[in-house]
């Protein structure tokens, strides 16, 4: 690109050489002109002089007069010859300042008037006198001296003229600078703003005049810009960080800052695909908080993120380094793991997780205990594509929730319909209640030192239309989610109620019924109230009421349920600890706790004829019991050495198969009298020693009807 210095400097050669050549020549030439003029004048002056000299010599025919006149011409250098011409054109006198100069050369001048070329000038002059043919005289003068002096001249004149330049070039140069260089410091200033985006710039104001104007101008713009830009970036930055937010909000859970669905989604996809390529084993975790529900209804939904954050910190500090985990929603989590080395492997971080998870914390002031059920799908034996393995680890959560929560279960194959089944079971539940699909089944309880049938264990069925028996242990979960458990564990409670009421009516006024509590139904504010209502309402004596709260639950809940579980009591109301020996309750806890009746966990049955410590234990709770003057009872009774080992521990109350399944309202009276009258029988018996306490099914001729649920 040219600059405008260099143009400008074209421009001022091309006028500056142009203006002085031509004034330079004009005046040479006019110099050259003249110079010769006067030397001609001169050389005419002489001349006439000379023609007025030779007047006389000439008529007098004087040769040698005219040639000493003609002589006085040596006094001028430039006069190369001059002679004397007849009016014939014979020469009468010659002067030449040199001999070899030919005179007869003057031949080739025109031998009158004056003549000039580039080297010569001559004049020629008729010397006259009267009445005779006049004479000429001929002068020629050398004009190379000027010549030569021009050519000095003009040497001068063109290393003046070149000095002039020069100096008047320099002067321009520093005078062009005063208009080049604001232009040059605002090409260079918008360059940079160009180059560097930096509208911080501003061009240095050197003058008033229009490149003046043009920079304020500039600065101007570049302040207009600069605003605009300011307001554009913290636009931007605003948009990005909103943009960071989103980004933030679309890919991670607010409560727990763990990624969330979104994420897992993406990541499970990589992750599978990966993992496959490399011929990995991985496997996808699904775990859902046991209870998480209830804390939140019960303590607020504070205390619910409270424990959400720290189920997401134990969960992520049971993983190794790269497993990802995330929260899907609520109080379900998603991990996975990936490049495993085998099935163990899995196990062990399983395991671990569970272990963490159920540790005992103290929320806001209150103690929980929140365990998980974890589902497992691997990949690819199970299935080799994320939504499957998500489904399939969904599907696996709710087996091991039916299998009594805080466990773990690998997905299966038949499991592949629960979730389907789950969500038609919430639609169905509220179905079945309003249709009256539910019943309740009563579980004998017996008891050995009075040998009386105590009383019952209510328990709900759900008789579905299609699907036949559905387990409690499949739709009671649910029923607790989705908040059914309040009309459900009523309407259990009335009907349970009712039907003592209805057996005593029949004479069988010392029998009790044992009903289960939800902790959902517990924590309600109207629970008692509600009790209350329904006793009176049936006519129910309130000492022919258990209500069987779990371990676990009472001792996780046990601030909030404390008070109102004294009130039941106090109404004469009798409440069981459940599942006995599975909530880690502490002796202190128990002692202050209004509870009227323990009830063995099956699990401690089951394992009672094999495990010296199940035996020992239960001993210790019979002991415990009775001095805190707390019955005690067994479930889950299914064979004769437990009932011997039992009452050997000092346990002598039994619910359980070996005695009876759950049985339809209809076949209690015929259980009862049938009951009586094996006792009877018995006691007859054993005093001849032939007592064979097996086969009770037979002897009752009851249907050995097992609960028959459907297997989903
Ligand atoms: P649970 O309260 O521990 O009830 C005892 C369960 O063990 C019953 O299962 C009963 O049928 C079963 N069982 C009794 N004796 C034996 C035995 O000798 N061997 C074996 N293998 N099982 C025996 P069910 O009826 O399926 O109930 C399961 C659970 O469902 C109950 O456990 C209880 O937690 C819950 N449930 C049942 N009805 C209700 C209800 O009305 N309300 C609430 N909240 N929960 C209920
Ligand atoms: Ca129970
Ligand atoms: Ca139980």
């Amino acid at each position: 690109m040219r600059t405008i210095t260099t143009k400008l400097t074209r421009i001022y050669l091309i006028v500056a050489v142009s203006v002085l050549f031509c004034t330079g020549l004009i005046s040479l030439l006019y110099f050259y002109n003249h110079v010769r003029a006067i030397a001609h004048d001169n050389l005419n002056t002489q001349a006439v002089a000379m023609a007025g000299n030779l007047e006389s010599p000439v008529a007098f025919r004087d040769v040698a007069f005219a040639q000493q006149t003609l002589k006085a011409l040596q006094h001028y250098p430039d006069v190369r010859m001059a002679a004397v011409v007849m009016a014939d054109g014979k020469y009468f006198a010659k002067y030449s300042p040199d001999t070899d100069t030919d005179i007869d050369s003057l031949q080739q001048f025109p031998l009158q008037g004056e003549f000039i070329t580039v080297n010569t000038h001559g004049v020629v002059q008729d010397i006259t006198f009267p009445g005779k043919t006049p004479a000429r005289l001929v002068v020629v003068a050398s004009l190379e001296q000027i010549n030569r002096k021009m050519v000095l001249v003009v040497g001068m004149s063109i290393a003046i003229g070149g000095l002039i330049l020069l100096v008047a070039f320099i002067m321009f140069r520093h005078m062009s600078r005063l208009v080049t260089r604001p232009i040059e410091d605002l090409t260079a200033i918008m360059r940079k703003v160009e180059r560097d985006g930096d509208h911080s710039q501003r061009v240095r104001i050197f003058s008033d005049d229009e490149i003046g104007e043009l920079a304020k101008g500039f600065n101007a713009m570049l302040s207009v810009l600069e605003r605009q830009n300011t307001s554009l970036n913290t636009e931007l930055d605003e948009r990005k960080s909103i943009q960071r937010k989103l980004d933030r909000l679309a890919h991670y859970d607010t409560v727990t800052r763990l990624p969330n669905r979104h994420y897992f989604q993406e990541r499970l996809l990589i992750a599978v695909e990966h993992n496959i390529r490399l011929s990995k084993l991985m496997a996808v975790l699904f775990v859902d908080l046991d209870n998480f529900k209830l804390v939140n209804d019960s303590y607020g939904h504070h205390t619910g993120d409270h424990l959400l954050r720290i189920a997401a910190e134990r969960l992520s500090s049971s993983l190794r380094a790269g497993d990802v985990v995330c929260r899907l929603g609520g109080d379900e989590f998603a991990i996975i793991l990936e490049h495993l080395s085998d099935s163990q492997q899995i196990e062990t971080i399983v395991d671990k997780l569970i272990q963490n998870l159920s540790q005992p914390l103290r929320l806001d002031d209150h103690d929980v205990v929140v365990t998980g059920s974890v589902g497992v799908a691997v990949c690819p034996q199970d299935a080799d594509n994320p939504e499957s393995l998500l489904r399939f680890a969904d599907a696996a959560m709710y087996a091991a929730k039916a299998a009594g929560k805080n466990t773990w279960r690998r997905f299966d194959p038949e499991m592949a319909s629960q979730p389907a089944l789950r969500l038609s079971l919430e639609n169905q539940l509220r179905v079945a209640l309003a249709e009256r699909q539910f019943e309740v089944h009563y579980q004998p309880q017996i008891n050995m030192n009075t040998d009386a049938v105590d009383g019952f264990e209510a328990l709900a069925r759900w008789n579905h239309p299609d699907h036949g028996y559905i387990s409690p242990l499949q739709f009671i979960p649910v029923a607790e989610e989705c908040g059914l458990i309040r009309p459900l564990g009523e309407w259990v409670l009335r009907t349970a109620c009712r039907q003592i009421v209805a057996w005593s009516l029949d004479g069988h006024e010392r029998l009790k019924v044992a009903v289960n509590v939800s902790v959902r139904q517990l924590v309600h504010p109207h629970f008692v109230e509600q009790v209350l209502a329904i006793l009176a309402e049936t006519g129910c004596a309130a000492h022919q009421l258990d209500l069987e709260i779990t371990e676990s639950i009472l001792m996780q809940y046990s601030d909030k349920t404390f008070s109102l579980l004294q009130r039941l009591r106090d109404h004469g109301i009798g409440i069981v600890i459940d599942d006995f020996g599975t909530g880690y309750s502490s002796m202190a806890q128990l002692k202050n706790m209004p509870v009227t009746k323990l009830k063995i966990d099956k699990s401690f049955v089951d394992d009672i004829t094999t495990s010296h410590s199940d035996l020992a234990i239960t001993a210790t709770i019979a002991s415990l019991a009775r001095n805190l003057r707390i019955q005690i009872i067994a479930e889950g009774v299914e064979s004769n050495q437990q009932v011997l080992l039992l009452r050997q521990s000092g346990c002598h109350a039994f619910q359980g198969y070996h005695f009876a399944q759950p049985l339809l309202a209809t076949q209690i009276p015929k259980f009862i009298d049938g009951f009586h009258h094996r006792q009877q029988a018995l006691r007859s018996l054993s005093a001849d020693g032939n007592v064979k306490l097996a086969g009770w099914e037979a002897w009752l001729a009851l249907p050995a009807r097992k609960p028959g649920y459907l297997n989903c």
